[in-house]
């Protein structure tokens, strides 16, 4: 799986090298690349913005440099790709989505800043047939730009990548599977922490009593969530 970032802050991803998802970049179990936007801007300050039609506060980005990246990033690998605009008016990313972009074979992602990309970039690649295109949102707030929804998204797609997390069965149990269930609070040494003991029946060994335990204890975290909303 290859993963490309478009944008004007390359260097916004360096924690990509960090960790699990640094180690298999390392193994190859997948790669990740920038692309600098400005290298496609054209003019001595080689901008990349300028002001909305219609007036109003703030600028966006202009539709140029955008066109000519996304033609070159279709120029230079073949086959389909899934173009991903972050934005806060897109879908709300959630797992499923993840799983579903982690079949995938490259996801390119479109990062925005200021007040977003020019809309007839997404109109016009939307309707290419090498492109599967998909606008998402990380949640109803806004950030600063697509670095950081890009960021959140790669990590929660990669970690799903056979090969990138060391035990893969660390994933079956985890929260927000197909039913929606979220895993059981987990506890490690020591067995009393600050007066607080560890639930008794971890300490058992007796499995059976350990996994009804959990079921349950994950059942009352959904029930206590559910409540909240
Ligand atoms: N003016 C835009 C609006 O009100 O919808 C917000 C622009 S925001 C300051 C700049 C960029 O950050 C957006 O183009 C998008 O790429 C990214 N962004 C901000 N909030 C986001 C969110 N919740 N999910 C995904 N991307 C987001």
């Amino acid at each position: 799986m290859k993963f490309t970032a478009v944008t004007i802050f390359p260097e916004y991803f360096a924690p990509l090298n960090l960790s699990l998802i640094g180690k298999a970049i390392e193994r190859e179990a997948l790669s990740f690349e920038t692309i600098d936007l400005r290298e496609f801007a054209t003019g001595n300050h080689r901008s990349v913005d300028d002001s909305p039609y219609g007036g109003g506060a703030g600028m966006v980005m202009s539709p140029e440099p955008w066109g000519a990246a996304i033609d070159n990033v279709l120029a230079k690998n073949e086959g389909e790709i899934d173009l991903i605009f972050p934005t806060p008016a897109g879908k709300v990313f959630n797992q499923r989505i993840a799983e579903s972009l982690s079949n995938s074979n490259h996801l390119v992602f479109a990062c925005g800043r200021y007040e977003g990309i020019d809309a007839r970039v997404v109109e016009f690649y939307r309707t290419n047939p090498r492109i599967r295109l998909h606008e998402i949102s990380i949640g109803d707030y806004v950030i600063n730009g697509g670095e950081g929804a890009t960021l959140v998204m790669i990590e929660a797609i990669a970690r799903l990548i056979p090969g990138v997390i060391g035990n893969p069965e660390s994933l079956l149990e985890e929260s927000h599977n197909e039913i929606g269930e979220l895993e059981y609070p987990v506890y490690t040494k020591p067995a009393t922490w600050r007066g607080l003991p560890v639930p008794e029946v971890l300490l058992s060994g007796n499995h059976g009593a350990i996994e009804n335990w959990r079921k349950e204890a994950a059942r009352k975290r959904k029930e206590g969530q559910d409540r909240r909303e």
